[in-house]
């Protein structure tokens, strides 16, 4: 269900949009995310991209005790939606369902909920294997026409995640832009 969204996200944005981003193509850049929202109805949806090294702290697959409590630590964090942002009250926004996945808790066992696999060829020899975090949170919203912006709570808790690039898509057009630590609001209108 949530591959669907971010397909329609593109869809969206790509008619939104003249110059419409890939959602995640290639090697990431170490300490820059992704951040989707895609404003539907009461429907809201937020899907975040971030390189496993700025997540979890390091981008190899969890190999000792100690990693892949790391790694289970790091996800049981991340699907607590209300550490990550801060919503508008007045919009009324209640959290339906968040997920979180990536290759590091593919490692673990995690299994996906529709079934399907990341299927990542494994990396040529020497070369850095790049691994992130995908989350999905799913909100519904008793008044989205007050969802003026969202600030991003990420940066205190990922100190080496220093930018999130966003793309936002609402009823009325799309929106782009960057939020850091010292700029964390995402202005929707
Ligand atoms: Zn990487």
């Amino acid at each position: 269900m949530w591959r669907i969204h971010t397909f329609i996200f593109v869809s969206l944005l790509g008619l939104a949009m003249a110059q419409a981003q890939p959602l995640s193509l290639g090697p990431h850049e170490h300490g820059v995310g992704q951040f989707n929202i895609v404003l539907d109805g009461n429907e809201l949806l937020l899907e975040l991209l971030a390189p496993a090294g700025d997540i979890a702290g390091f981008e190899h697959m969890p190999v000792t005790v100690k990693e892949r409590m790391t790694v289970w630590r790091v996800a049981a964090q991340l699907a607590k939606a209300e550490r990550q942002f801060a919503l508008p009250e007045a919009a009324g926004c209640a959290l339906v369902k968040a997920e979180v996945d990536g290759e590091q808790m593919e490692a673990i066992g995690h299994k996906h909920e529709d079934g399907h696999d990341h299927g990542h060829a494994a990396p040529a020899q020497g070369m850095h294997a790049h691994a992130e975090y995908h989350a999905v949170y799913r909100y519904t919203c008793a008044r989205p026409q007050a969802l003026g912006q969202i600030d991003v709570k990420l940066f205190g808790q990922y100190k080496a995640l220093g930018k999130l690039r966003w793309q936002a898509v609402l009823s009325d057009g799309a929106r782009a832009g960057e939020v850091t630590g010292n700029a964390p609001r995402v202005v929707l209108r």
